[in-house]
């Protein structure tokens, strides 16, 4: 009886995931998507602890209590801004957990072990443990906590091949001989050591792409666990896991148009990926609040472009009042949201969510570009690289061929930054020096704050 109450469970919980993933793909949907997968989540737990293996619940309960509370912390005290470093430690937590078990696991069994088994358990401690020291190295790079540039050296991307060749080595070895633990420890601790060497070389703002990735080892380590524990809801959940983290990187890079290798191993970012770039003579012009407002509140169509700015700056709610204005004196407010604008995917559909903007109007890249050459103002608020038009006009650029929002089609552009600070990728973006640009500087959060009062004035 007991048995198919846990596969029940197991099931409904398995249907729940799939459903509150396919629910997450859509903005408009993604919140029902999330409780979905929460309830799949809680059928999950409570068919594992009906278990009859359990002989003792103590210590399960002190996991429940701690992990409640560290959880429930996190989702209070963490700020939006902070997603991208909350996910990596999330992942790291995930992924260590993998590697316990399948470590504690071969600890018990090691002599005993078949074919099978030592492979799946190979396989979910090795992708456990780089994921766990990689998503650290992750979430202190997202944190600040240590420099955010790609660290390189000579013969890296070759040391590392090395390296991961000798942890695949070994763990083929332990496969066919998996009595013999100093090896299987070596395994895990170059598994490690691989983690943060691989992390390493890659800017903090191509950690989403690495922790979508990472994220897809953790849930193939997880599903690896599943095999060891014979366990289905996690063998499917892993695999979900593993193949939507996959996907997400590849569509990331897709929106970047670079390959998955150009990530992962090309440094972009560094000061020698940043050098590379049309050198721009002529100045940016500078424009007045009081012009811009002016113009604005004169406009019939209007496009907002948030950045990454926005995202430090936390003016999602400034730009909704700046709307709130705007629309009611009758101009029509758009948004253009670019897929990897920020730091994160759907960095922008976060913020602006958090803000109460409706998604109605938001706009993706195809549906707002062909709309530019009729907006009459653009602003560009602390976006940089996606709207810089040398990845559509430079087929030098390092960006070339990055799908770009085309605000400089507009009849006029004002971008809101606090100086002449480039973008992620380092490059200078001839869109500042174009003759329908006015810079406006200052931090975004007060020039727009400060816009909606000259708006109203205006
Ligand atoms: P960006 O190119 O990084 O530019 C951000 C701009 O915001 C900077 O030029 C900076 O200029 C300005 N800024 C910073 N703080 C500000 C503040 N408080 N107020 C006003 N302006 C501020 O940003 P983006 O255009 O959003 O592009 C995102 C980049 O990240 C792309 O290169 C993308 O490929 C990369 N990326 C994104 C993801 C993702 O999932 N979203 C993943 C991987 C990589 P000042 O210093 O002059 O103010």
């Amino acid at each position: 009886m007991k048995i198919y109450f846990i596969e029940i469970s197991y099931l409904l919980a398995s249907i729940l995931f799939i459903f509150g993933l396919k629910g997450m793909s859509h903005p408009e949907t993604a919140k029902r998507g999330m409780h979905l997968a929460e309830f799949g989540m809680l059928m999950a737990i409570i068919g594992t602890l009906v278990h009859q293996e359990i002989v003792s619940y103590t210590w399960i309960l002190a996991g429940l209590a701690i992990g409640s509370f560290v959880g429930v912390a996190m989702g209070l005290w963490v700020p939006m801004t902070a997603m991208p470093q909350r996910t990596a430690l999330s992942h790291a937590f995930g992924a260590f957990a993998a590697a316990l078990v399948g470590i504690s696991e071969y600890y018990r069994h090691a002599g005993h072990l078949g074919t099978i088994e030592m492979s799946a358990l190979g396989f979910e401690v090795m992708l456990g443990s780089l994921t766990t020291t990689g998503s650290l190295l992750a979430f202190a790079k997202l944190q600040g906590l240590v420099r955010g540039q790609p660290m390189t050296y000579r013969g890296q991307n070759v040391f590392n091949m090395i390296l991961l060749a000798a942890t695949i080595v070994i763990f083929v070895y332990l496969i066919f001989v998996p009595g013999s633990m100093p090896l299987f420890f070596t395994m895990a601790g170059l598994a490690f050591l691989f983690g943060i060497l691989l992390v390493m070389p890659i800017g903090s703002a191509d950690m989403p792409v690495v922790m979508a990735l990472l994220n897809s080892y953790a849930g193939l380590a997880s599903a690896a666990t599943g095999f060891v524990l014979s366990n289905n809801v996690l063998i499917i959940a892993g695999t979900l896991d593993g193949f939507s983290g996959f996907i997400l990187s590849i569509l990331m890079c897709r929106a970047m148009n670079r390959s998955i290798t150009n990530v992962l191993f090309g440094a972009f970012g560094s000061a020698a990926t940043a050098q590379v770039g049309t050198d721009h003579q002529g100045s940016m012009r500078e424009v007045g609040l009081e012009d811009i407002a002016t113009q604005l509140a004169y406009a019939h169509k209007v496009v907002f472009v948030p950045g990454y700015g926005l995202a430090t700056a936390q003016a999602q709610h400034a730009v909704r009042e700046l709307a709130d204005v705007l629309e009611k004196r009758g101009v029509t407010v758009k948004y253009g949201i670019h897929p990897v604008a920020g730091r994160m995917p759907g960095h922008m559909n976060v913020l602006l969510a958090e803000a109460n903007v409706p998604y109605s109007s938001l706009y993706e890249l195809e549906q707002i570009n062909p709309e530019f050459p009729t907006t009459d103002v653009s602003v560009v608020i602390g976006a940089n690289d996606v709207v810089n038009p040398d990845a559509r006009d430079n087929p030098s650029s390092p960006i070339a061929g990055m799908p770009i929002l085309e605000v400089d089609r507009s009849k006029s552009v004002v971008v809101l930054k606090r100086g002449q600070g480039k973008g992620f990728s380092g490059l200078e973006n001839p869109l500042f020096f174009k003759p329908v640009t006015g810079m406006l500087y200052g931090d975004a959060k007060d020039t727009l704050t400060r816009l909606v009062q000259a708006v109203q004035h205006a």
